[in-house]
């Protein structure tokens, strides 16, 4: 059996109690060193053999579970947040299909929450947002054309970009090309919830120099939307001129 485990953004104490109880019972965990925080691992016994992706292909992974399964172990995949977010984890599942090996995913605490938690914000305000869109620039991974950062700005929704520290001033052009403003509000975590944390608040037009400034090349999430702004509209569940199924207006 192979547990896909979210491992959370960093903090140790940010992962989910079931994800600490598979890392305690497993007898392999491949992590994903290049992320996860390796004190997570302190909660391994003590023959559980543990190997580090970011020195590993595809082949190697599955090659490693492979030998586990047929020992009749448990292998832990610890992949950094929550999984199903660029976790990379479709290309192994198919493999394990193939070699009819059994898994599960637990969920974890994605960056994208814990950057919402160190902001103190909330992504999803009435008024001014009631979606967010998880995207990337393109790099080195091609973004389907019809997901362009320009084609997106039209939506004037929350944005959440992974990946794409180093393409600031692609973000902005892309995004002011499409039609958000210069002044649009811009945050940027860096390592949400680790001990070294930042986080930057500029504007769509300043984000190349604000990022260049601080040196920020990596492990950030740019945030960008008037959800960052001063105006917010009040929801209807706490109005006291609102019934809901609990309260009478
Ligand atoms: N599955 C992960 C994302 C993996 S992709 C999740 O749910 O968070 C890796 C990217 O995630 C990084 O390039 C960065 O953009 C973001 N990221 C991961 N951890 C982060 C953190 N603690 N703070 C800010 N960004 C983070």
């Amino acid at each position: 059996m192979v547990n896909f485990v979210g491992a959370g953004p960093g903090a140790e104490d940010l992962i989910t109690v079931r994800g600490q109880r598979l890392i305690r019972e497993a007898d392999v965990i491949i992590y994903a060193g290049s992320l996860v925080n390796p004190a997570l691992l302190k909660e391994a016994g003590e023959d559980c053999l543990i190997y580090n992706s970011a020195y590993m292909t595809l082949d190697e992974v599955i090659s490693v579970m492979q030998a586990a399964e047929e020992k009749g172990l448990m292998t832990v995949r610890l992949h950094t947040g929550d999984p199903s977010v660029y976790g990379a984890i479709r290309e192994q599942i198919e493999e394990l299909k193939r070699l009819g090996i059994e898994y599960s995913i637990c969920p974890g605490v994605s960056s994208f929450f814990a950057a919402a938690a160190a902001l103190g914000i909330e992504y999803t305000i009435p008024e001014v947002s009631q979606s967010v869109i998880i995207t990337r620039a393109e790099g080195r991974t091609a973004v389907p054309v019809r997901e362009s950062l320009k084609s997106f700005a039209a939506h004037n929704s929350t944005m959440v970009i992974f990946l794409s520290a180093a393409f600031a001033d692609k973000i902005k052009d892309e995004l002011i090309e499409g039609g958000l403003s210069q002044s649009t509000p811009v945050a940027v975590v860096y390592k949400a919830s680790w001990p070294d944390e930042r986080k930057l608040f500029t504007t769509l037009g300043r984000l190349p120099e604000t990022m260049e400034k601080e040196k920020i090349k990596k492990t950030a999430l740019i945030i960008v939307g008037n959800v960052l702004g001063e105006y917010y509209g009040r929801t209807k569940l706490y109005d006291k001129t609102f019934s809901t199924e609990f309260r009478k207006a």
